[in-house]
């Protein structure tokens, strides 16, 4: 079974003036279908073929550049979609406690996500991860991420955040900094908080 791109979910122009919609539509309908499509060529005719995502990001050490590069692209992006919203929402009480438990309050992780992702050389993801049972920031270089057998810090994924130039550079040229600021008022804290349960 061929990996397929997975609809966006919602409109190119559901989290302007945050995220513009042309940014959007380059990052979804382009460079998301690119990953999934040089992550189907990499497999065709391999042993890993018909293994799941996840099964792919566990032992990723074994796999090619190419799988590494675009299943991490393909993973995170899906994630990364639906982790987006134009709607306004709150952590749940359950993760609200395990955020004010870990960073004091929502602004404490807030500042250290950011602060990951801003402080990521080149180009990468910032992380909230379920790590150890505790939740637990951190970032990864390229389309790596927590799952991998190779990550620093591993964990599973709570919320990931694209701090790739190509996620904000039409709106907000170099300032990678804004972007984190602004991202936060369009993240969908209903399915981070899913995430959240699941994880636990
Ligand atoms: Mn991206």
């Amino acid at each position: 079974m061929a990996f397929t791109l997975p609809p966006l979910g919602y409109a190119f122009d559901a989290l302007e003036p945050h995220i513009d919609a042309m940014t959007m539509q380059i990052h979804h309908d382009k460079h998301h279908q690119a990953y999934v499509d040089n992550l189907n060529k990499a497999l065709a005719g391999t042993e890993g073929e018909n293994k799941s995502l996840e099964e792919l990001m566990a032992n990723i050490s074994k796999y090619p550049a190419a799988v590494r590069n675009n299943g991490g692209g393909h993973y995170n992006h899906s994630l990364f979609w639906t982790c987006l919203s134009g709607q306004t929402t709150q952590p749940s009480a359950e993760l609200a406690a395990a955020i004010d438990a870990a960073f004091g309050n929502l602004d404490g992780l807030k500042e250290k996500m950011s602060t990951a992702g801003a402080t990521r050389f080149g180009s990468g993801w910032a992380w909230l991860t379920l790590t150890d049972g505790k939740l637990t920031v951190s970032s990864t270089p390229n389309q790596d991420n927590p799952l991998m057998d190779i990550a620093e810090v591993k964990g599973a994924p709570i919320l990931g955040i694209d701090v790739w130039e190509h996620a904000y550079y039409l709106h907000y040229q170099n300032r990678r900094p804004d972007y984190l600021k602004a991202i936060w008022n369009v993240i969908n804290w209903d399915v981070v908080s899913a995430n959240y349960a699941a994880a636990k």
